[in-house]
């Protein structure tokens, strides 16, 4: 989330009302506790069994299931918290929600559950961490937190196409977030670019608010799933633009259009719209982790397979930021609980190793 470049013009989360974030008033069992480091004692580390980095679906399982192991975990949920499902609209496809949900909200909910049994978590991004030994030592907001386990869950982030006017006019029609920006386009004509679910179901979204919304894709053929396909083949408002790619981005202070390239045929041809919504993929937040966890060919974090420990013993991986084929918010949050499973039978093997240890010491002594 630090590497999206959108210029905040808004809250930092696109004006998207978070009050559902707050603890349900009357519930006895919520308790918000953000993490004050003067608790520690001013300058003072804060001393924990588990971090969690991270607070998307990935990351608040595991701080569910690490809390109600009595493992007292702090996520560390970044400035921006709740994940790729912050900017997504209607999820129509986690288990539970019969009538679909809004993103933002399973987020809220996620949250007040984690928090409901003691998770405690700090709205902070963490800029550095030393994974070196133990206890691990990870800093965010100057603040210094000591850990005997880790669980990176810090997801994957939005890809632009990186052109020079897309970057000029972003935060001037140029948008990553349909559910942010949605809502300036009424009654105009928009662009949408991509051929992933991401795209098919940004497209459907704007359909609320624009006249017409153009999909845009590279190929003859989509990569997201049939039933969107099919829903946005058919849907008036929205016109495909197959085997098209954006060459450039048209407009001085914003959009005006998009000079397209053709790939089945020679020549150009522009098209006039009023904003583009780039729906192109994700890249995995593993910045401050880069020098320390081993990735793969695409640059995602890697578990050891069969468990989601990483190559560090006591670091454990979950969620879109080990997962470039499923990011689904469900099979996310199922990693969060695999991971938090594996740090509560890592730590308790720790402790039974550190007892032996402890007898057998006494036993020679004596
Ligand atoms: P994705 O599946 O990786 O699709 C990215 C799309 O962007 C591809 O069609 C790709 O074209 C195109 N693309 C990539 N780079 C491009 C560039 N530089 N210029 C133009 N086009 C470019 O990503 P996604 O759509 O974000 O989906 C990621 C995962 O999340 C998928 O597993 C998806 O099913 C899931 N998802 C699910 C839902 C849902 O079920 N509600 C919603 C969103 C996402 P090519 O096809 O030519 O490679």
């Amino acid at each position: 989330m630090k590497d999206d470049q959108t210029p905040r013009t808004r809250s930092p989360l696109g004006g998207l009302n978070l009050n559902f974030l707050a603890p349900v008033a009357g519930d006895e069992a919520a308790v918000s506790m953000p993490v004050q480091p003067a608790a520690a004692g001013e300058g003072e580390p804060v001393e924990t069994r588990v971090v969690i980095v991270g607070s998307g679906p990935a990351g608040l399982t595991a701080a569910i299931y690490t809390a109600r192991a009595n493992l007292e975990p702090i996520v560390i949920g970044g400035i921006v918290g709740g994940g790729q499902l912050m900017i997504t609209s209607e999820v129509e496809n986690y288990p539970g929600f019969p009538n679909g949900v809004q993103g933002p909200e399973l987020m809220g909910l996620f949250r007040s559950q984690a928090e409901r049994f003691g998770a405690r978590i700090v709205d902070a991004d963490v800029d550095r961490v030393d994974l070196g030994s133990r206890p691990f030592r990870l800093w965010a907001a100057a603040v210094e937190y000591r850990a005997q386990a880790v669980i990176v869950a810090t997801g994957a982030e939005a890809l632009w196409l990186g052109l020079d006017s897309e970057t000029r006019l972003r935060g001037r029609g140029v948008s990553a977030c349909a559910t942010c920006d949605g809502f300036f386009f009424r009654e105009k004509e928009i662009g949408v670019v991509g051929g992933g679910d991401s795209a098919l179901e940004e497209a459907l979204f704007l359909t609320r608010f624009a006249s017409k919304v153009h999909l845009i894709h590279r190929r003859d053929g989509f990569r997201g799933s049939k039933i969107m396909q099919d829903r946005a083949a058919s849907h008036p408002k929205i016109q495909l633009h197959l085997n098209r790619t954006i060459e450039e981005v048209l407009g001085e202070e914003h959009v005006d259009g998009v000079r397209l390239g053709k790939t089945d045929e020679p020549g150009e041809e522009v098209l006039e719209i009023d904003g583009l919504f780039i729906a192109i993929g994700h890249r995995p937040n593993v910045a401050v982790f880069r020098d320390w966890l081993g990735t793969d060919a695409k640059g995602y974090l890697r578990a050891d397979g069969a468990t989601t420990a990483s190559n560090i013993e006591g670091v454990f991986v979950a969620g879109d930021v080990d997962d470039s084929r499923y990011r689904q918010a469900v099979t996310a949050a199922g990693e969060g609980c695999r991971a938090a499973i594996d740090v509560e039978r890592w730590l308790e093997s720790q402790e039974v190793h550190t007892a032996q240890k402890l007898e057998t010491g006494a036993a020679t002594a004596l």
